[in-house]
């Protein structure tokens, strides 16, 4: 090799590894997809060739992998990317109250409280400690990615747009991709709504809700095509997860409240499929307590403790659950509302296959063809996490739940 060979492979190296600080050495970047309330078996249905030619040529739960209790949207995003259950992640729903904040309600319209540290800092997500380490992370939306958590923001966040269509979401993704490499992020997030509206709206079985697998595939085959057209595809990890699956409900599968306890002697925290109560009399907690139809209620600390659940602060003293299917409510809310009509909802017992999310992934690290068994969504954090390359913080998760997808 001349001299001038050498100083040109030298300068070549140096150029080559300068332009990677943002990963840790030889790490494929981590692109996480939520699809909000994707169940495991809308993947079975033919109309997702996207997604299905990512699970062939990667890994797959077809059985699905189970949610955390309560099995609601930010709960289990939280899940997600810490490893904690909801009972020690801090976001115990959608909507909380906590006795340090007396009278403040959380819930996911509450941009202030959505984007306070405090709701959050229970739990450390992958982008916190991915930032920490010089791992940079682009976040789409993610539940809490609005908030300063543990004094640390991702590289790059943006205040929740439902209204910025799917393809745009893509695009900004891949626009990301294509940054000088000393600006490109390691860890980057997507996230979409639209199949848990149309589920909730339109029933699990509907055709629209066929329609809306139809748009959701064709965004992630933006997605894959945009990979291709850079010759990412295959280089980068992507992890195609949904929080929840989702339950037809009906119009005469509705329980009343009014017809378990009196109405003034409890103080509703949430209500509609899982719900959080508190008792003002121990008369109307022997009665919330006592027998119903199609309805189990516990004291938190008496949940079965297969939902590891109860032991937090901000669950509120009693926990209903009802029937998959059936949807608790109160006469006055009834009567202000159209009169219900067939649709779908999430936030039943885990343990039905109904409640079941998606789990898919490709890259690099992953080998093609795995199927996994049923795992806990735990689990999917110490995955991201082994990606990265970065140390997992103590968590619920078993890495093993995943190993066999690795390569
Ligand atoms: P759920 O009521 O559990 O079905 O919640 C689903 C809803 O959560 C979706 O319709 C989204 O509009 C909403 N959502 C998802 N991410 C966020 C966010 N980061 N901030 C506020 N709302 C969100
Ligand atoms: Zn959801
Ligand atoms: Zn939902």
């Amino acid at each position: 090799m001349t001299v001038l060979a050498r100083r040109l492979f030298l300068a070549l190296f140096a150029v080559l590894t300068l332009a990677t600080p943002a990963l840790a050495a030889g790490r494929a970047p981590v692109i996480l997809v939520s699809i909000d309330g994707f169940r495991a078996e809308y993947a079975t249905r033919g109309l997702t060739p996207t997604l299905a030619a990512l699970a062939a040529d990667g890994a797959w739960a077809p059985e699905g992998m189970r949610p955390s209790f309560p099995v609601n949207t930010f709960p289990n995003h939280y899940t997600l990317i810490t490893g904690l259950r909801p009972d020690h992640n801090g976001l115990t729903d959608n909507t909380m109250y906590d006795a340090a904040r007396p009278g403040v309600k959380f819930s996911m319209g509450a941009r202030d409280q959505v984007q306070d540290r405090f709701w959050w800092d229970g739990g450390e997500p992958v982008w916190v400690t991915a930032e920490r380490a010089g791992v940079k992370s682009f976040i789409m939306f993610w539940p809490g990615s609005e908030a300063e958590i543990h004094g640390v923001r991702p590289s790059q966040w943006s205040v929740y747009d439902e209204a910025l269509p799917a393809f745009d979401r893509v695009d900004r993704l891949l626009g990301w991709l294509d940054l000088p490499a000393a600006e490109r992020p390691g860890y980057m997030t997507l996230y979409l709504e639209d199949l848990d509206t149309t589920g909730h709206h339109e029933a699990p079985d509907s055709e629209a809700l066929n329609q809306a697998l139809g748009r959701v595939d064709a965004a992630l085959a933006r997605l894959t095509a945009g990979l291709k057209a850079r010759g990412l595809y295959g280089k980068v990890n992507l992890i195609v997860v949904s929080d929840h699956g989702m339950a037809p409900t009906a119009p005469d599968r509705v329980i009343f409240l009014d017809d378990l306890a009196p109405m003034d002697a409890v103080t509703v925290v949430t209500i509609g499929t899982v719900s959080g109560f508190i008792a003002k009399t121990p008369e109307a907690e022997a009665a919330l307590l006592g027998e119903h139809a199609h309805l189990a209620c516990w004291r938190k600390a008496e949940l079965p403790a297969r939902f590891q659940y109860g032991t937090h602060p901000r669950i509120p003293p009693i926990i209903c659950l009802p029937e998959t299917g059936w949807v608790l409510t109160t006469r006055e809310w009834a009567a202000r509302r159209p009169p219900p009509r067939p649709g779908g909802s999430h936030g039943y017992d885990p343990e039905d296959p109904l409640m079941r999310a998606l789990f898919v992934a490709h890259g690099p690290d992953i080998r093609p063809g795995s199927l996994l068994p049923v795992f806990d969504n735990v689990s999917v954090y110490p995955l991201i996490m082994r990606l990265l390359g970065l140390p997992a913080r103590p968590n619920d998760g078993d890495p093993e739940a995943t190993a066999p997808a690795l390569r």
